[in-house]
């Protein structure tokens, strides 16, 4: 599991030194394979459930799922959403950060502000003995707190020799309910948060989502596990480009 953290969150921490107004997603989704592949690991949403792309890439107002595409240009003050992950020796890691894409408005800024930091107050409440439903309540609030919404129809799941494992986790919850963590269990935490109402719909292509208002999404999603110590950060290094 660390291993394959550690190259997911090395991909993912690239993608983000990598962004340029004027390149694709195709452009940038090219870059975390060619990384993966060089790690002797495997991209693992690559062909997942038909997935065509390394990396999920999703723009502003498009929440999860994005697909790369050579069509589709980055551009100044875009927000940028990137979940990636590799498998490598049977384990898998999964992580996703929204990248600015030089500077960005106010208000988007502090969305992505708002976002990794209740991705941080989930992982605080990931500890032996709590219940997921502690980790959803961690995230909701803080976002609530802060003017925004969590999206209820994804959610964060269980990530092993499978991408995605039992128990899910969602970013919403009532505390002391749902599945009990215990000791061993790696989780992918992430909340997917956006600006205006929570409620999203899925475009034609069948994969992006996007927020039903149009208003802006962010999602910030780190691999952990939950160790008799606390809680431990697996796709550590992305946060510090
Ligand atoms: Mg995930």
């Amino acid at each position: 599991m660390r291993k394959a953290c550690a190259i997911s969150a090395a991909a993912l921490r690239l993608a983000g030194q990598s962004i340029e107004a004027g390149m694709t997603t195709a452009d940038l989704d090219k870059i975390m394979f060619d990384y993966i592949k060089r790690q002797g690991a495997k991209p693992n949403f690559k062909g997942l459930y038909g997935f065509p792309g390394t990396a999920c890439i999703s723009i502003n107002n498009e929440v999860i799922h994005g697909i790369p595409s050579h069509k589709r240009q980055i551009r100044p003050g875009d927000i940028v959403s990137i979940d990636t992950g590799a498998a490598i020796e049977g384990f898998n890691g999964d992580n996703a950060c929204t990248f600015a894409c030089g500077k960005v408005d106010s208000e988007a800024q502090r969305l992505l502000d708002v976002t990794k930091a209740s991705l941080h107050r989930g992982i605080a409440a990931a500890v032996a003995g709590n219940r997921v439903g502690d980790i959803g309540h961690a995230v909701q609030s803080y976002v609530e707190e802060n003017g925004f919404s969590v999206v209820r129809t994804f959610v964060g799941h269980g990530v092993g020799k499978e991408l995605h494992e039992d128990p899910e986790v969602p970013n919403f919850g009532t505390p002391g309910r749902g599945a009990r963590l215990v000791s061993g269990m790696t989780i992918a935490i992430e909340p997917m948060v956006n600006q205006k109402h929570h409620s999203v719909k899925t475009l034609s292509d069948g994969w992006t989502v996007v927020t039903a208002d149009g208003g802006l999404a962010a999602h910030f999603e780190h691999t952990i596990a939950i160790l008799p110590a606390g809680p431990e950060i697996l796709t550590i290094g992305w946060e510090e480009p």
